[in-house]
């Protein structure tokens, strides 16, 4: 575990000369800055080193003059499969943050700095961001593209939340009423089912679908455009849009949806469902025992 010497790290935000990156990879070039999560081996799942790479790399890019629109992409096959699990509540050892659970409150606040703060900070820096989606794009990883302010999607993208089929409400910010809308995120939520890159287009979440061997040079056009907005011009309508979302209750939304999603972790389904995954091995297979009874006739009606 290395959190104490990214701690070190974090005052000397502008420091350009610092350690390498582990779990992202960071360039800046032609006044665009290309942030990538690098974990394909796990499907890009956001553990707390890249959750903490990825908001030193945003702080970056920000600060950097020389930077007009940053890039958020991922290397692999999948965008992101959302937070690793693993790391909070699996087998590998704890970190500093993992072992806050321990308590609600902890929780709370590993919950609230590492996932809700870190996320807003991307949504409402002041710079243009486009999320370069390919591949799923799970749960928390739908969260953090949809912190962007444009997503552009490969043809292969597929976007899905099946936390609620594990039993959580929903990740820490609630993107899908504001991405598709109340109804069809009600249907998306409570199914888990994924939708392909045209429905989410469809749906209004993705701004462009685009082959998949296309994907780097399309969103790299699209932000060398914005790019010659005056950065001052693009920073100033981006905080007026985000100020309107917030005027229409995003923010109090998301503030609701958070401690909503705190109270759910201390139910007795949570408890159980928990308890269930250890005993079953897998949340996949947690799932699979719970919806047994009902298999059969999925089956027959499919
Ligand atoms: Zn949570």
């Amino acid at each position: 575990m290395a959190p104490k010497r990214r701690r070190a790290r974090t005052p000397t935000r502008r420091a350009p000369a610092r350690a390498p990156f582990e779990t992202i990879r960071y360039a800046v070039a032609d006044r665009i800055a290309t942030i990538t999560l690098d974990r394909p081996q796990v499907r890009n799942a956001q553990n707390t080193d890249l959750i903490l790479e990825l908001d030193q790399a945003m702080h970056d890019a920000a600060a950097d003059p020389d930077v007009r629109v940053i890039i958020l992409a991922a290397a692999g096959p999948a965008f992101s499969a959302g937070h690793d699990l693993k790391s909070v509540v699996g087998q590998e050892a704890p970190d500093e943050w993992r072992r806050l659970r321990a308590t609600a409150e902890g929780r709370l606040r590993h919950e609230r700095e590492l996932y809700v703060e870190k996320c807003l900070y991307i949504q409402n820096l002041p710079k243009p961001t486009i999320a370069q989606v390919q591949g799923a794009c799970v749960a928390a990883g739908l969260m953090l593209a949809c912190m962007c302010d444009l997503i552009v999607a490969a043809d292969d993208a597929t976007f899905a939340n099946p936390v609620l089929r594990m039993t959580g409400a929903g990740v820490e910010l609630l993107v899908e009423p504001w991405e598709i809308g109340a109804r069809k995120a009600k249907e998306f939520l409570f199914l888990g089912d994924a939708i392909d890159a045209r429905e989410a287009w469809r749906l209004g979440m993705v701004n462009r679908v685009v082959p998949r061997r296309r994907l780097a040079a399309e969103t790299r056009a699209i932000a060398a455009r914005i790019a010659l907005l005056p950065p001052v011009t693009a920073s100033l309508v981006k905080e007026s849009i985000n100020h309107t979302l917030d005027l229409m209750g995003k923010r109090d939304a998301f503030a609701y949806h958070f401690m909503l999603h705190q109270f759910m972790h201390g139910t007795d389904a949570a408890q159980r469902a928990l308890a269930d995954r250890s005993r079953t091995g897998s949340i996949a297979a947690m799932v699979r025992e719970r919806d047994r009874p009902f298999a059969g006739r999925r089956k027959r009606r499919s």
